[in-house]
C-alpha cells in the first residue's frame, strides 16, 4: 500500500520494536535471508508439533513469529522486511482470488457487499470508538482505534474461506465483495487521516478544511476508477496476450515467471501510481485475467509461492505481538477483543439480514469478519505517525488481531453446529450433508456428525470432475447404487438434480467419510488427483472396512506406491492409460506393426 508502507517502515524503524543483543552475524548481514530461514523452519517445526496435537497450523506459524519477535529472547528478526515479504503475500492471495473471479461476479454482489460493507464498518467502528472513550481517550484516539478494529484481514478471511471450499459459493462472493469495499475504505481512511488529524486532535484551534476534504476524497478515488478503467480496457486484452504468447513458447519456466511477474508489477502499479493497495491492484490483475482459458493453469502456478507466503504473513504478525499485554491490560483487551468477535459479527449478521441474505450466509460472512490483521496494524501506525494513538492502542490491536485470529475457526465451527437450525429457519432443504464449513484449522479438533446413507452395497466415487464424471455416467447407465462425494459446489446440483446421492465437501473428512457407510458399500472409487489427499482417504476407508475394494487415480509411480501401501487394490495411472491409448492408435488396423499396447500394463494392481 502506497501510503501505508512508509508508514509501516517507519514505525519498525524508530525503535518501537527494539533488537535484541546476541544477534548472529548472519542475521545482520542477511537479514532477508535469516528470516526466511530461521522464521520459516521455525514455523515448520511449530506447525508440525501443531498439528501433532490436532491443532490449528496457525498456531504453529504464529507462535513461530512470537518467537522470533522482539518481545521474546533469542534472535530477533528484521521486523519492516517481515512486513513487505507479508504484503507479497497478501499480493499472491488476492491474484489467485481475481483469477477466480470475473467482473460479472463481483457485480452481482454489489448490491449487498457495498452497503453492507459501509454499514458494518461504520457499526464496529461506532463500537470500537465508544470502547476507546471508555477507556478514557480522546475522541480522536477512540475514532482511529475503532476505524482499525472494524476493518478484517484479508489473508485470514481469505483462507478461511478456501480451506473451507467456500470460495466458489455465493456466500464466498459476497464475502470477497466485502473485502474489496473494506480494502478501499482504508485506503480513503489512510489518504483522509492526514487532513483531519489536526481537527481529531482536539485542540480547539483547527476548523475542518471541507474543500481540502473533497478534493482529497475526489482524487483518491478518481485515481481508483481510473487504474480500474485502464485495467479493464487495456490490460484485459494485454495481459491475457502476454500470457497467450508465453504459454506458446511451450516454457513452463517462463509462464510461471510471467505469471508472477504480472501479479507483482501490476499491483506495485497500482500502488505507485493509483494509490490503490496492493491488495487490490492484485485483485484486479487477477480478475481480468479469470476470463481467459490460461487461468486456471496461472493460478496452479502461483499455489506454491502464495502458501509459502502466507506462512509469513502469520509470522509477522505473530513478531508483532507483545505477550505482556496480556498481563498488564486484560480488561481492556478483553473489551477490544469482544468487539472484534462480538461486535462485529453481530454487526454484519444483522445488515446482512436486513438485506435479504439467508441466515447461513450472514452467519459465514459474519464469522470470516470477526478478526483483524494488516489493515488494522496499517492504520494503528498511521496513527501513531499522526500522534492521534498511543502505543497502549497499538497494543490493544496487535493482541486482539493474534487472540481473534486463533479463536477465529472456532466461530466457524458454531456456524456449523447451528446449520441445521439455520437450514431449517431459511425454509431450506437441509442437503444430505454439507461439510464445507468444517473447521479444517479449528483450534481443537472438531468433528461434524453427518446423517448416514441408507445406500448399501453401492459404489463410493470420491471426486466428480474430469475422470469421476465420465465414471458417474457409466456406472448411472448401468444401474448401479451410487454415492458421489464432491467438494465442488457447482458440481453437486446437477449430480443430485438426476437423483443421485452426494455429500458436499472434503472427503478427506473423517465425518464426512463415515455418512458415506463404507463398511457396507461395496467398491470405492477415488477418483481425485491430488494423491496425498487421496491416501489419506484411502487409508481411512480400508480402516473402516477392511474387505471393501479400492480403486484410486495417480499421475506419478511413486504415488501409486504411495496409495498402494495405503490400501488401495489397483491405482490406475492416468499417464500409463494414455500411453495406451496412444499406442493402441498406432497400431490401429495393422496386425503386422509389432507394437503391442499390452507392453504398458494397464493397471497398477498394489501389492498389499
Ligand atoms: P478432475 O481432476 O477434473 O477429475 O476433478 C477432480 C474433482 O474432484 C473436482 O471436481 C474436485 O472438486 C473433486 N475433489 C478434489 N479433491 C476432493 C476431495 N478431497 N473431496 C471431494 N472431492 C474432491
Amino acid at each position: 500500500m502506497k501510503a501505508a508502507a512508509p508508514q509501516l517502515n517507519k514505525a519498525t524503524r524508530s525503535g518501537t520494536f527494539s533488537t535484541k543483543e546476541n544477534l548472529s552475524p548472519m542475521s545482520h548481514e542477511s537479514p532477508l535471508i535469516a528470516i526466511l530461514v530461521i522464521g520459516l523452519a521455525l514455523a515448520f517445526l511449530l506447525a508440525t508439533l501443531a498439528n501433532r496435537l490436532k491443532i490449528s497450523l496457525l498456531v504453529g506459524y504464529l507462535l513461530a513469529g512470537i518467537a522470533v519477535g522482539p518481545s521474546t529472547p533469542g534472535f530477533v528478526a528484521d521486523q519492516g522486511l517481515a512486513l513487505q515479504l507479508a504484503e507479497i503475500g497478501v499480493i499472491l492471495l488476492m491474484f489467485g482470488v481475481g483469477l477466480h473471479f470475473s467482473v460479472k461476479d463481483l457485480l452481482a454482489v454489489r448490491a449487498v457487499a457495498v452497503p453492507g460493507a459501509l454499514i458494518q464498518i461504520a457499526l464496529a467502528a461506532l463500537l470500537g470508538t465508544g470502547l476507546g472513550w471508555m477507556l478514557g481517550w480522546p475522541l480522536g484516539a477512540a475514532s482511529v482505534f475503532g476505524l482499525a478494529l472494524s476493518v478484517a484481514s484479508t489473508v485470514v478471511l481469505l483462507r478461511s474461506l478456501q480451506e473451507r471450499r467456500l470460495m466458489d459459493t455465493h456466500r464466498g462472493h459476497i464475502a470477497v465483495g466485502w473485502l474489496v469495499i473494506q480494502d478501499l475504505v482504508t485506503v480513503l481512511a489512510l489518504v483522509l487521516l492526514p487532513v483531519v488529524a489536526p481537527l481529531l486532535k482536539d485542540d480547539g484551534s483547527s476548523v475542518l478544511n471541507l474543500p481540502q476534504l473533497g478534493i482529497t476524497i475526489a482524487i483518491t478515488l478518481g485515481k481508483a476508477a481510473a487504474f480500474v478503467v485502464l485495467m479493464l480496457v487495456v490490460g484485459r486484452r494485454l495481459i491475457p496476450a502476454v500470457l497467450h504468447y508465453v504459454a506458446h513458447t511451450g516454457s513452463r519456466e517462463l509462464f510461471r515467471l510471467a505469471v508472477l511477474a504480472v501479479a507483482l508489477s501490476v499491483a506495485f502499479v497500482a500502488s505507485e501510481l493509483f494509490g490503490v493497495s496492493f491488495a487490490l491492484g492484485a485483485f484486479v490483475a487477477g480478475m481480468v485475467l479469470s476470463e481467459s482459458q490460461l487461468s486456471q493453469r496461472a493460478a496452479d502456478e502461483t499455489l506454491p509461492l502464495r502458501d509459502a507466503f502466507a506462512v509469513l504473513f502469520f509470522i509477522s504478525v505473530g513478531m508483532l505481538f507483545d505477550p505482556a499485554v496480556l498481563v498488564n491490560e486484560p480488561l481492556p483487551l478483553l473489551g477490544t477483543l469482544a468487539v472484534v468477535l462480538v461486535g462485529t459479527p453481530t454487526a454484519a449478521f444483522l445488515t446482512l439480514r436486513a438485506l435479504g441474505q439467508t441466515r447461513v450466509a450472514a452467519l459465514t460472512i459474519a464469522a470470516g469478519l470477526a478478526q483483524v490483521g494488516e489493515f488494522s496494524f496499517i492504520l494503528a501506525a498511521l496513527g501513531i505517525e499522526l500522534g492521534l494513538l498511543d502505543g497502549r492502542a497499538r497494543d490493544l490491536i496487535l493482541g486482539a488481531s493474534i487472540l481473534s485470529i486463533l479463536l477465529n475457526p472456532v466461530l466457524f465451527f458454531a456456524v456449523n453446529r447451528l446449520k441445521p437450525w439455520t437450514d431449517r429457519a431459511d425454509g431450506v432443504v437441509p442437503a444430505p450433508q454439507d461439510s464445507s464449513d468444517v473447521p479444517v484449522a479449528a483450534v481443537a479438533p472438531v468433528r461434524v456428525e453427518h446423517p448416514t446413507t441408507a445406500l448399501e452395497g453401492h459404489v463410493v466415487l470420491v471426486g466428480c470432475g474430469r475422470v469421476g464424471g465420465l465414471v458417474a455416467d457409466g456406472l448411472l447407465r448401468s444401474g448401479r447404487k451410487l454415492l458421489v462425494i464432491e467438494a465442488g459446489d457447482a458440481i453437486v446440483q446437477p449430480l443430485r438434480d438426476r437423483g443421485t446421492e452426494v455429500l458436499l465437501g472434503n472427503a478427506a473428512d473423517l465425518g464426512l467419510l463415515a455418512s458415506a457407510n463404507l463398511a457396507g458399500a461395496r467398491l470405492l472409487l477415488v477418483a481425485i488427483p491430488d494423491a496425498f489427499e487421496a491416501g489419506q482417504i484411502v487409508q481411512q476407508a480400508r480402516a473402516a472396512n477392511p474387505g471393501i475394494e479400492i480403486v484410486a487415480r495417480a499421475h506419478f509411480d511413486a504415488e501409486v506406491a504411495h496409495l498402494g501401501q495405503l490400501g488401495a487394490d489397483a491405482v490406475v495411472m492416468g499417464e500409463r492409460e494414455i500411453a495406451r491409448a496412444m499406442l493402441e492408435y498406432a497400431a490401429r488396423g495393422d496386425a503386422h506393426t509389432g507394437i503391442d499396447p499390452g507392453e504398458v500394463p494397464r493397471m497398477a494392481i498394489a501389492d498389499r
